[in-house]
């Protein structure tokens, strides 16, 4: 069954996109902000396109994700451009948009070939091939509509007034992540996470650390 539509939802057919190539829309080099990683650095690599359209008043934050642009790559240029960043860096994020959109075994098999440790960072709409490291599911969505059930860390943006969530997702860290508005995060965002990290202690609080670091 394929994930509700909701009014907005971009169509997934890329029919411009060969077999083996990858529609990318940056890849830098960085520090994981958030999350149980958090303070790691990081090869980012940002695919294009997203089947959600996040709104302030359906998930309490809007999308500040510039995902529309991209280019195609194939995996050898993706890894001598990984290589180029950081020789000594053997860490990958999979980010976007929605990168379950496009990531396929062979582009993990390949990166792993290569020595690197993969995560990926998904709303979990849609299930991810085998052979990453480390799963991070942050459902933007009904908990019916996630096809991702088992993460490593599963995390939830709250704003004020939003309720402890209910996840369908099995995984070992629950993480709660008080909304931004641009690079400044409301105080009544961040207290309103903790209120409830407080009254529920299995999760943890996770802010965005990389808009605060004023790095990627
Ligand atoms: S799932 Fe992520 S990338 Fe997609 S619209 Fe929501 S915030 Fe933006």
């Amino acid at each position: 069954m394929k994930p509700e539509a909701r009014p907005g939802d971009l169509k997934l057919v890329d029919s411009t996109r060969a077999l083996g190539t990858y529609r990318i829309n940056e890849v830098f080099y960085s520090l994981q902000g958030e999350g149980m990683r958090a303070g790691t650095a990081n090869i980012f690599i940002r695919f294009s396109d997203c089947n959600l359209r996040c709104k302030k008043e359906r998930e309490g934050f809007d999308c500040d994700t510039e995902f529309v642009s991209g280019e195609l790559w194939d995996v050898q240029r993706l890894l001598s451009y990984c290589e180029s960043l950081s020789p000594s860096c053997r860490s990958v994020i999979f980010t976007g948009g929605e990168p379950a959109l496009q990531l396929d075994e062979e582009l993990i098999r390949r990166f792993k070939l290569a020595g690197y440790f993969l995560a990926v960072e998904t709303n979990g709409t849609k299930e991810l091939p085998a052979g990453l490291d480390w799963i991070c599911v942050s459902p933007k969505t009904a908990e019916h509509c996630l096809r991702q059930k088992t993460a490593h860390e599963v995390k939830y943006v709250r704003a004020a007034g939003m309720g402890i969530p209910k996840p369908q997702v099995q995984a070992d860290y629950y993480l709660l992540s008080p909304a931004f508005e641009g690079d400044f995060v409301p105080k009544e965002n961040l207290d309103c996470c903790i209120q409830l990290v407080k009254e529920n202690p299995k999760w943890r609080l996770s802010v965005q650390q990389h808009k605060i670091w004023c790095v990627r």
